[in-house]
C-alpha cells in the first residue's frame, strides 16, 4: 500500500476517504494532488511533492502559491512569470540624472 509523503517537511497523508491508501503509488500521488491539492512536480517519481502548508512561493517565500509552468517550481502571483532558468539578478532600473 502506497501513501504520498511531503518532500520538504515529511508529512504523510494517511486519510485517503474510505482508504487508508493506494495499491499503486500514481493513485496516491493522484489523490493528493486533486482531492488535497498537493504540489507536484512534473517527473516520475515526482522530486517535489509538497504538502499545502508547505506551498510556499519559490522565490518569496509567500503564500498563497501556484505551480509554476516549469511544473518543478511553486510560486505565488508576483512572481508567475519568475524564470528560474535565469540566475538571479540585482533588480535595477536607470533613472534620468
Ligand atoms: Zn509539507
Ligand atoms: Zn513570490
Amino acid at each position: 500500500m502506497f501513501q504520498a509523503r511531503c518532500t520538504s517537511c515529511g508529512y504523510i497523508e494517511t486519510d485517503y476517504d474510505e482508504f487508508g491508501g493506494f495499491s499503486e503509488p500514481e493513485g496516491a500521488v493522484e489523490f493528493v494532488t486533486e482531492v488535497r491539492a498537493w504540489h507536484r512536480s512534473d517527473d516520475w517519481p515526482p522530486s517535489e511533492l509538497l504538502c499545502v502548508a508547505c506551498q510556499k512561493c519559490a522565490v518569496c517565500g509567500a503564500d498563497p502559491c501556484y505551480p509554476h509552468d516549469d511544473g518543478q517550481h511553486v510560486v505565488c502571483e508576483q512572481h508567475e512569470d519568475h524564470d528560474f532558468d535565469k540566475p538571479a539578478r540585482p533588480q535595477l532600473r536607470s533613472v534620468p540624472s
